[in-house]
C-alpha cells in the first residue's frame, strides 16, 4: 500500500455526505493524488465512504462518531429531511473540526497540509480554517449558474417571487406533482433580472430567504464561498462563460472549473453497490435506442405519479434501462406499485447503475434524469440528449439551462403527465437536431481537455496554486 512515500504536500479534504457530493470530491481527491499530493479524507459516520476502494487515503471520522449522541439519531434518510443533517453539522461541527486539523497540522509523521478542501456546504469550516491560518477552497457541485441564483436568493425574495409560492404556487413543491396549481399566468411569465428562468423556476427551488435551515444554508455558503481562498467547480469554461465572467468580477478567489467525469468514474465512490448484471442485455440493443432513467440520491416521488411516469413510458413504446432506488416511491420499499407484467421483454429495472459506464454506452439515446448537475454533466460528457424532470434546489435551473440555452433535451415542466412524457421521451430520441448539439456540446469538452484548452489549463493551475502554499 502506498501512502505518503515520495509526496511532499498534503491536501485534506471534507465532503458533504451526499453522492452528489461524495462522487466529486472524490473524483477530485484522485485527480490531487495523480498530481503528486498526499490526501486525506475527512467523513462522517452517515453514508461512509468505502475506504478499502481508497488504500492510497488516508481516512478520519468527524463529527458524528458517537452512537450515544442522540442529536444525530432518528434524522431522516431521503428526501428534502434528509438535509436536516447538514444544518446539524454546521451548527455543531466546528470544535471537533477544529480540534481534527489541529492534530493534522501538528503531525510529524505526514507531509505538511497545504489546505483544506471542503465541499462548499460546509460554511462552517472557513472560520475554523481561517483560525488556523489555513487556507481552504471550496468545491462547488452545482453549476455557477446556479451559484449566482442562490447569491440572488435574498434579493428575488424581496422582489416577492417567493411570496407568490406562499399563496398560488404551494402545491409546485406538494409532492412535485404540478398537477393541481391553479392558473396563474404570472408562474409562467419571464423572471426580469434572469430572464433565461420562468417564476415557477424560482418558485421550485424550494428554499427563500432565512425561510428554515436550507435557507441559512444556502446564504451562509454563499458568503463563505466569497471568502475562500479559491472554487473549484464540476464544469467547463465553454458551458458557462459568461456566468464565470461574472462571478470572476464579484469574487476575488480564483476559480477552477474541471469536469471531473471526464478524468475519473464515480465507481470507487458509489455508496450503493452498482448493479452490472444487464450490462449483456445493454451490449445486445441497437446504437441510441434505449432510454436511460435515474433520478438521483435522494429524490423521491409520491406513488401516483411513479404509476404516471410508468404509463408514459409504456405509451413511447421506448426501450429503457430504469434505476429505481429503493425509497424512490414514498410509502413502498422497491417495486411495489408497478403494474403486472412491468417492465416486460422492453426494458430493465435495477436497483443502482454505473451510471457514467451507461450514458457512454452506444445503446444509450436518451437521459431522463432529475436535473441534478453531476447527472448532467455526466450526460454532456458522453453527448447524451436529456428529458428533464427536475425536483428541487438547482435542478429547476439546471433543466431551464439544458432546454433553453444548450438546446440539448427537453424540460418536462407541467409534472407528471403520462402524455407530455410519452411526447417528450419520443420527441428527445428522434430529434436529430437535439443530438447534434449534444454532440457538438461533448466536442467542446472534449477539445478543453487537450493541452492548452480550458479545462486542460484550469487542472494546471489548480495544482500550482495549492503547490504555492
Ligand atoms: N449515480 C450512479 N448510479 C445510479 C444513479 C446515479 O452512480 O444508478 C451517480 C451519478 O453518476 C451521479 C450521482 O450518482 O454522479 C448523482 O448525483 P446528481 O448530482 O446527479 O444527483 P443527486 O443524487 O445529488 O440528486
Amino acid at each position: 500500500m502506498e501512502t505518503t512515500v515520495g509526496r511532499h504536500r498534503r491536501v485534506i479534504m471534507f465532503p458533504l455526505p451526499y453522492q452528489g457530493h461524495v462522487n466529486p470530491m472524490f473524483q477530485l481527491a484522485n485527480l490531487l493524488y495523480s498530481k503528486g499530493f498526499s490526501i486525506t479524507i475527512f467523513h462522517t459516520n452517515f453514508n461512509k465512504p468505502k475506504t478499502s476502494n481508497y488504500p492510497h487515503f488516508t481516512f478520519r471520522f468527524i463529527l458524528d462518531n458517537d452512537p450515544h449522541d442522540e442529536r444525530y439519531a432518528n434524522l431522516p434518510l431521503q428526501g428534502m429531511g434528509a438535509f436536516s443533517r447538514i444544518i446539524l453539522f454546521n451548527k455543531c461541527g466546528a470544535d471537533q473540526l477544529r480540534h481534527q486539523l489541529e492534530l493534522e497540522l501538528s503531525a510529524k509523521d505526514e507531509p505538511p497540509v497545504s489546505c483544506l478542501i471542503t465541499d462548499a456546504s460546509w460554511h462552517f469550516a472557513q472560520s475554523v480554517a481561517d483560525c488556523l491560518n489555513l487556507p481552504r477552497l471550496v468545491l462547488r457541485t452545482s453549476s455557477l449558474f446556479c451559484f449566482l441564483i442562490y447569491a440572488s436568493i435574498p434579493f428575488l425574495d424581496d422582489l416577492g417571487y417567493f411570496n407568490l409560492s406562499d399563496n398560488t404556487a404551494t402545491p409546485l413543491l406538494d409532492g412535485l406533482g404540478y398537477n393541481n396549481v391553479p392558473d396563474d399566468k404570472r408562474l409562467e411569465e419571464q423572471v426580469a433580472e434572469f430572464p433565461v428562468l420562468k417564476v415557477k423556476d424560482v418558485i421550485k427551488i424550494g428554499f427563500k430567504k432565512d425561510n428554515d435551515g436550507m435557507g441559512d444554508i444556502i446564504s451562509n455558503m454563499v458568503k463563505q464561498t466569497k471568502a475562500s481562498s479559491g472554487i473549484i467547480w464540476n464544469s467547463f469554461k465553454e458551458l458557462e462563460q459568461l456566468q464565470l465572467e461574472t462571478i470572476r468580477r464579484d469574487i476575488p478567489a480564483p476559480c477552477f472549473l474541471i469536469p471531473f467525469a471526464k478524468h475519473f468514474t464515480t465507481a470507487s465512490s458509489s455508496l450503493l453497490d452498482q448493479d452490472r448484471s444487464f450490462l449483456p442485455w445493454l451490449d445486445q440493443q441497437p446504437r441510441n435506442s434505449i432510454v436511460y432513467i435515474s433520478f438521483g440520491s435522494v429524490a423521491q416521488v409520491e406513488e401516483k405519479h411513479f404509476v404516471e411516469m410508468v404509463h408514459g413510458l409504456v405509451d413511447s413504446k421506448q426501450s429503457f434501462l430504469w434505476v429505481v432506488r429503493p425509497g424512490f416511491v414514498s410509502g413502498s420499499t422497491w417495486l411495489e406499485p408497478l403494474p403486472d407484467g412491468f417492465p416486460g421483454e422492453r426494458g430493465r429495472i435495477v436497483k443502482w447503475a454505473p451510471q457514467q459506464e451507461v450514458l457512454g454506452h452506444e445503446a444509450i439515446g436518451a437521459f431522463w434524469t432529475h436535473s441534478g448537475w453531476n447527472s448532467t454533466v455526466e450526460s454532456v460528457c458522453e453527448g447524451v440528449p436529456m428529458i428533464c424532470s427536475p425536483f428541487w434546489g438547482d435542478q429547476p435551473l439546471d433543466a431551464r439551462y439544458v432546454s433553453d440555452v444548450w438546446k440539448v433535451g427537453v424540460y418536462l415542466e407541467n409534472g407528471w403527465k403520462r402524455e407530455e412524457i410519452t411526447n417528450a421521451i419520443r420527441r428527445v430520441m428522434a430529434d436529430e437536431e437535439m443530438r447534434e448539439k449534444s454532440r457538438g456540446l461533448k466536442q467542446k469538452l472534449d477539445a478543453s481537455l487537450i493541452e492548452g484548452g480550458s479545462s486542460y489549463e484550469s487542472v494546471e493551475s489548480l495544482v500550482d496554486y495549492i503547490s504555492s502554499f
